[in-house]
């Protein structure tokens, strides 16, 4: 194969988009609501309690629920996740899945997941090719992980 898949896409003009148009938050909510998405890792749980003052089993039984065989982040009255209030109110410790966000694996298996996933986070460029984007997610990947 002749082009690195995790290197960033070279401009060829001032105009050329960059891996940083890729992604821009819009701080809009849109993927705080809705119930069993965010998922906790054991580190995620001791991160959070610590941050709140509480400890690992307060949060888990009051601020969690069972989503299948994971458990996830409860979903308050009004539909949003229940650390959502207009921001995230764990922000410095969210958890590794809000963190990642959107710049994970199910893109590197298939480019559409990129484009699926935008339909629901306006934050998200679809105006770059599948190269550019698959290039770009594999780069910030590989930077979150160092
Ligand atoms: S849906 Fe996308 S743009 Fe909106 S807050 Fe979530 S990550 Fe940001
Ligand atoms: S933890 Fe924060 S970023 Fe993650 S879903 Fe809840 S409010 Fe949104």
């Amino acid at each position: 194969m002749e082009s690195d898949q995790k290197s960033e896409p070279k401009p060829e003009s001032k105009s050329e988009p960059t891996c940083d148009d890729l992604f821009s938050c819009t701080l809009c909510g849109d993927c705080c609501k809705g119930y069993g998405g965010t998922y906790l890792t054991p580190a995620d749980v001791e991160a959070i309690a610590d941050y709140l003052g509480t400890t690992p089993q307060a949060l888990v039984s009051g601020y969690t629920q069972i989503s299948g065989t994971r458990r996830v982040i409860a979903q308050g009255a009004n539909g949003y996740c229940i650390f959502w209030d207009k921001v995230c109110t764990i922000h410095p410790v969210k958890p590794w899945m809000c963190r990642q966000w959107p710049f994970i694996p199910a893109v590197l298996v298939d480019v559409n997941n990129w484009r699926a996933m935008a339909a629901s986070c306006p934050g998200m460029n679809t105006e770059l090719t599948d190269e550019h984007i698959h290039a770009c997610v594999a780069k910030k990947m590989t930077r979150r992980s160092e």
